[in-house]
């Protein structure tokens, strides 16, 4: 079996519900249901057997080991993360709790575990660190692509914290020889996607007819990848990666901030009319336009979803307001 971290979460959900799609081996999904962790997104699963899902914390020693004892998954996908960058602009202390204090703590609990595993599955397991190609800085209008060996230049605490964690990463690979990959991904986007992040944020405010805010002139520029393309990428480095090396996933489809708000709005504008139309959704996503589509047809059709997640996010920002007054 493998244990998947964060795996309530947007990207974590649809690589576990692809991966029992795919080939059936069981999962243990360690999350601690932050506001971004959803159970809502698993509901597929329920009664699966081979979906075991454990609240809890990366950064809980005790119960990782417990975890890694009782399970001995051979591979752990690690996407548990903070990981929205306007957050960690307001509250960047939660961002160094997880992703780095938390990813140092679960890697140097595998460690001490797996060192007492026999030689033969010690050889064969693997430890895949998910994280993002914000460590590298930004890109202006006319710069190239990042590479692997793209000097880190995090501009924000969450890539600061995700840099961190990737230094740790490597470096249990080059001290200790932990088997590790680590992946550096570009803006995901597809169903599921908590609605504070760009694409279903506008989604979901032109189909309710609210404003698009988009930030400064809206030239800014990111490379933009669907989440199925990006889990299948994780399955290739999992399945051939060289070990201690790190692999940038891109859509090759690098957009300003505006561009994509004027897709969203043709997006929108082609289904409703079409809402009925099967064919929007399923198959493989190379081409942005054929995503976005089907992305705005899940959330067409998800509005319940959509709706709870709302209420749980309004109900924090109220908590947070009355604590203030
Ligand atoms: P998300 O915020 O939607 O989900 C994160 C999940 O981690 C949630 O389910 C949350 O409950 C869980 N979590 C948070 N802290 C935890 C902790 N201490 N212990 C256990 N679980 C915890 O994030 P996402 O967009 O799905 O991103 C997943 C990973 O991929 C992150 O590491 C992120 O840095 C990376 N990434 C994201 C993108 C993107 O565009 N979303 C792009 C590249 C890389």
């Amino acid at each position: 079996m493998i244990l998947v971290t964060g795996g309530a979460g947007f990207i974590g959900a649809n690589f576990v519900l692809d991966w029992l799609l795919a080939d059936g081996e069981p999962v243990v999904n360690l999350d601690k249901l932050t506001y971004a962790g959803n159970l809502g997104n698993l509901t597929a699963l329920r009664g699966d057997a081979r979906h075991i899902f454990v609240r809890g914390d990366i950064g809980d020693r005790g119960l990782v080991t417990s975890l890694l004892i009782q399970h001995r998954p051979r591979a752990i996908v690690n996407f548990a993360a903070e990981s929205h960058v306007d957050r960690s602009i307001h509250g960047p202390a939660a961002f160094v709790e997880t992703n780095v204090v938390g990813t140092f703590a679960l890697i140097d609990a595998v460690r001490a575990w797996w060192l007492t595993q026999p030689p033969s599955d010690r050889l064969s397991f693997r430890f895949l660190h998910v994280s993002t190609d914000e460590v590298y800085g930004s890109l202006g209008p006319h710069d190239r692509a990042f590479t692997e060996t793209t000097p880190y230049a995090p501009n924000s605490p969450y890539s600061a914290s995700k840099a961190a964690s990737d230094h740790f990463v490597r470096a249990y690979h080059h001290t200790y020889g932990l088997p590790v990959l680590t992946t550096n991904c570009s803006n995901n986007y597809g169903p599921r996607q908590f609605p504070e992040k760009l694409i279903p944020l506008m989604l979901l405010n032109a189909l309710d007819g609210r404003r698009l805010p988009v930030y400064g002139d809206g030239g800014n520029v990111r490379d933009w990848l669907h989440v199925e393309d990006h889990c299948a990428g994780i399955l290739l480095v999992l399945a051939k990666g060289r070990l201690g090396e790190k692999y940038n996933i891109g859509g090759g489809n690098e957009r300003t901030n505006l561009e994509i708000v004027d897709r969203i709005c043709d997006a929108i504008e082609a289904l409703r009319p079409a809402q009925q139309n099967p064919s929007l959704t399923g198959g493989g996503y190379r081409d942005f336009e054929e995503g976005l589509a089907s992305t705005a047809n899940w959330y067409v059709n998800n509005r319940t979803w959509c709706q709870r997640v709302q209420a749980g996010y309004n109900r924090e920002r109220l908590g947070k307001l009355e604590v203030r007054s």
